[in-house]
């Protein structure tokens, strides 16, 4: 029996890397499931497992075992009839890159991804990206957000990919560490990779130049060594994290700020939509809680129209 790492997953075979890093191609033997909900793909990239070998120079092993996870990622189908899909476990941070110049990231993306990220309990980092085409207001303005961000506990840093500002955090962000990157299509995810990683393939464009290629394309999952101990998992869906049907009640638990009041509040099932004493809403209306925050919490409730 040996054990060993899922660097790369097509859903069917498994790249397994064992303690010599030597890869062994592994498949499953019977059902494996999860506790909670369906899945299409019961082991993802970054499962520890155990596995047996069946064939010694075909490189062929078969996955006996999934150690118990830190964490996982998983992607909820829209439809209720369907499975979820397991995008990766075992993940340190899930990076967001942004920017306030073009293609602009909304604030609202910004906090579903944070709010995905606590639901996960991953740890989330913002990175501010193109600094060199902000003008002052848009600096002032990101200053702002970055001093809101922090005070919540997440970390954020301000790069300019193509000019080699401000890489130096990111590599040390990323070091030692497994890491999911994502933001939206054009921010400078894939720049701020080939700077730091010069090579690295990554999937930098989206999921259409995937399905374009026809249905015997397998989609697959990979996870890339940038440095000893250091990882970057690039797997399909990962890009836009998105958070599904989640209740009211659950999602404040995700706003650390509100995450701290909600004892306070009159009723215990207090949505902090308009109900009276309401601890979330007197934390707004006296500056504690960022209106921007409260308006994403609106938002995502499906309660926009109550902001008043
Ligand atoms: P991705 O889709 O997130 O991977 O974004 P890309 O890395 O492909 O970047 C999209 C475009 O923005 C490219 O033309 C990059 O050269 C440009 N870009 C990325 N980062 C920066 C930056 O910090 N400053 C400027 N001026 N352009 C950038
Ligand atoms: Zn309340």
């Amino acid at each position: 029996m040996k054990q060993g790492l899922v660097m790369r997953s097509t859903g069917s075979w498994y790249d397994v890397r064992d303690s010599g890093s030597h890869l062994w191609q592994c498949r499953l033997k019977g059902k494996f499931k999860m506790k909670g909900f369906k899945v299409t793909n019961p082991i993802a990239v970054g499962d520890r497992v155990t596995f047996e070998i069946e064939d010694e120079t075909e490189n062929t092993g078969i996955i006996t075992d999934i150690l118990p996870r830190e964490n996982y990622l998983v992607r909820q189908s829209v439809h209720k009839t369907a499975h979820a899909h397991l995008l990766a476990a075992n993940v340190d941070q899930a990076i967001l890159v942004v920017t306030l110049y073009f293609p602009r990231t909304s604030l609202g993306f910004i906090d579903r991804f944070l709010v995905s990220a606590e639901s996960f309990r991953i740890p989330a980092v913002l990175i501010f990206n193109k600094q060199d085409l902000l003008d002052d207001a848009m600096r002032e303005f990101q200053a702002e957000l970055m001093a809101l961000y922090e005070s919540l506990g997440y970390r954020c840093l301000a790069t300019t990919a193509t000019a080699g500002e401000g890489l130096d955090q990111v590599n040390e962000l990323l070091m030692g560490k497994v890491s999911v990157l994502s933001g939206h299509s054009g921010v400078g995810k894939s720049s701020l990779l080939n700077a730091i990683a010069p090579g690295l393939a990554l999937r930098t464009k989206e999921v259409s130049t995937f399905a374009n290629k026809g249905v015997h394309t397998t989609t697959f999952a990979e996870m890339f060594e940038l440095a000893p101990d250091t990882y970057l998992i690039d797997s399909p869906g990962i890009k836009e994290l998105g958070l599904s049907d989640t209740e009211a009640v659950e999602i404040s638990h995700y706003f650390p700020e509100m995450r701290e009041l909600l004892n306070e509040c009159r009723y215990h099932n207090c949505q902090h939509i308009n109900e009276p004493g309401c601890a979330v809403k007197e934390a707004v209306e006296e500056g504690q809680i960022a209106m921007s925050r409260f308006d994403s919490y609106l938002s995502m409730v499906g309660a926009q129209d109550n902001r008043r």
